[in-house]
C-alpha cells in the first residue's frame, strides 16, 4: 500500500491554521505499517484539487482526503472527486436521517444545503461521523481507494481511528488488531534516550518502537500487531519491561499522562497533602497542579517570595541565610520548601528558586535552578539544574522538574 495525504483548505495554504490532520494521519497508518510517499496541500479551488487528485493517483494506491465536506459554498471535495472518478453522490438515507434528527433536537432551522452534507459518493461506503454531521467515505475504484474525511481535527481523528483503519486492515487482508502504549519520559534527553535503548530499536518489528522528542518531554510509543488485544498487549509486555531495566529511573507515566496529572493521581492516591514557596517559577509549579481536577483534596497553597524580604517576612526565613549562602542556593531551597511546609501544615512542602535570566544573579549564572522537597518525615531533599533556556524556558522546566522529582520521590 502507498499512500497519499491531500490536506484540502485555502486556510492551511495561508498559514492560519497547521495541517495537523496530515500529521495525525501519518502516524496512524505507519503504526499499522502503511507507506506514506507525499502529502499535499490544496486550497478549496476545483480545478488545482483536480490537478492534485491526477497526481496521485499516478503514484499512490489510496488517496486520504481531510477537509472540504461541508456545507458550505467552498466544500468541494466530494464533487472533484466525484467528477473524477465519473460517479454520482447520490443521498444517503442514514445520513440525512441523522442530519435531521440533529436540526430537530438542536431547534435550528435546517437549510437546503445541509441536505448536501448527505449526498455521497455512489458505491462508497460510508464512514458515520459521531461528532459533527458530515459523514465520511471509503471507496474502491480502478485498483485505487479514496477515504474522504471531514476537516474538524475533533471529527477526523475517532473518524479515522474507528472507521479508516478497520476499513484499510481489511484492504490489507488482516483482521489483526493494533494496539499501542506510550512511555513518557523525563529528565533525559531524546538522543541519550535512543542511544541507551539502540539495541531495543534496532530489533524491533513487532510491537514496533518509536521515539518522538517535543520541547519538554520525550516519549516512547510501541505498536504491536496481532489476532486480538490481548495477544497485542502480551507482545508489548516484554519490550517494555527490557526498556525499563534500561532506563525505567526516567520513566514517569504512561499514555496520556502528563507531569502534572501524575503527580496529582499520586498525591490523591497516598493521602498527602502539599504546598509550594516559589521564587523563580513565581507560581507556576502551583498552577499546573490546579489544573487538575480534584487537587484541592491535596493542594493547600503556596506563596510567591520572589524578592528577599518576602522570603523573610512570608516564610521568616532568617536574613543571615541569604548573606552565607545567597538567594540561588541549596540552602535557601529546602528552607523554602521547609517554611512553606510549616506555615501550611502540608505532608510536602516544595521550594524552587534559581536564575531565570538573561542575566546572572546573586553570582549565578543563568539557568542554575534549585528545587527542594521537604518530606513527611522532617528531610528535605535538594536538587540542582542547569537550564540553558530562555528566560520563560527556563521558569517552566524548573516547575516541571519540581513535579518530576515529585514524582520520583512519591513513586
Ligand atoms: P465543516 O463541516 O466544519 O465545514 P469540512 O470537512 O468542510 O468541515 P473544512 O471546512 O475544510 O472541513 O475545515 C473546517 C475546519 O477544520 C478548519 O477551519 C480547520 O479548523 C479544521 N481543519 C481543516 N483541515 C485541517 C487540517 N488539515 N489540519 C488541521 N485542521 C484542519
Ligand atoms: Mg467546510
Amino acid at each position: 500500500m502507498k499512500a497519499e495525504i491531500i490536506a484540502v483548505g485555502s486556510e492551511l495554504l495561508l498559514g492560519q491554521i497547521t495541517n495537523t490532520n496530515g500529521a495525525f494521519i501519518s502516524q496512524k497508518l505507519a503504526e499499522i505499517g502503511v507507506d506514506i510517499h507525499y502529502h499535499t496541500v490544496v486550497g478549496d479551488n476545483p480545478k488545482r484539487l483536480d490537478e492534485a487528485i491526477a497526481i496521485a493517483q499516478q503514484r499512490a494506491n489510496t488517496i486520504i482526503f481531510t477537509g472540504g465536506l461541508g456545507p458550505t459554498k467552498d466544500d468541494l471535495t466530494k464533487e472533484t472527486i466525484a467528477a473524477r472518478l465519473g460517479v454520482s453522490l447520490v443521498s444517503n438515507e442514514e445520513a440525512l436521517t441523522e442530519i435531521q434528527a440533529y436540526f430537530k433536537r438542536t431547534g435550528r432551522h435546517m437549510t437546503e444545503n445541509n441536505k448536501k452534507q448527505a449526498l455521497v459518493l455512489d458505491g462508497s461506503h460510508v464512514l458515520p461521523n459521531r461528532h459533527g454531521m458530515a459523514p465520511g467515505m471509503a471507496m474502491e475504484k480502478d485498483g485505487i481507494r479514496y477515504i474522504l474525511l471531514p476537516g474538524p481535527p475533533h471529527e477526523m481523528k475517532p473518524m479515522f481511528e474507528k472507521e479508516a483503519i478497520p476499513f484499510l486492515l481489511g484492504v490489507l487482508g488482516t483482521n489483526d488488531v493494533i494496539a499501542s502504549r506510550v512511555l513518557k519520559f523525563y529528565g533525559i534527553g531524546e538522543a541519550e534516550l535512543e542511544d541507551r535503548v539502540q539495541a531495543i530499536l534496532d530489533k524491533q518489528t513487532n510491537p514496533t518502537v518509536a521515539p518522538l522528542a517535543s520541547p519538554d518531554a520525550v516519549t516512547l510509543r510501541l505498536t504491536a500487531k496481532a489476532a486480538s488485544r490481548d495477544a497485542a498487549e502480551q507482545l508489548m509486555d516484554p519490550v517494555e519491561e527490557e526498556i525499563r531495566a534500561i532506563v525505567g529511573d526516567f520513566i514517569y507515566g504512561m499514555n496520556e499522562d502528563t507531569l502534572s496529572s501524575k503527580a496529582a493521581e499520586l498525591l490523591l492516591n497516598k493521602g498527602l497533602t502539599i504546598s509550594a514557596a516559589e521564587s523563580l517559577t513565581a507560581g507556576l509549579f502551583l498552577a499546573e497542579l490546579a489544573g487538575e481536577a480534584g487537587i484541592s483534596a491535596s493542594l493547600k497553597g503556596g506563596v510567591i517570595v520572589y524578592n528577599e524580604q518576602a522570603k523573610v517576612e512570608q516564610l521568616e526565613i532568617s536574613p543571615s541565610l541569604f548573606n552565607e549562602f545567597g538567594v540561588v542556593s541549596k540552602e535557601c531551597a529546602a528552607a523554602l520548601a521547609l517554611h512553606v511546609k510549616r506555615k501550611f501544615n502540608s505532608d510536602i512542602g516544595i521550594g524552587l528558586t534559581g536564575v531565570a535570566g538573561p542575566d546572572p544573579h546573586d553570582n549565578e549564572p543563568v539557568g542554575t535552578v534549585w528545587i527542594g522537597i521537604a518530606l513527611q518525615d522532617g528531610t528535605v531533599e535538594t536538587y540542582n539544574l542547569s537550564l540553558s533556556g530562555s528566560r520563560n524556558a527556563n521558569r517552566k522546566r524548573a516547575a516541571h522538574y519540581a513535579l518530576y522529582y515529585l514524582i520520583k520521590h512519591l513513586q
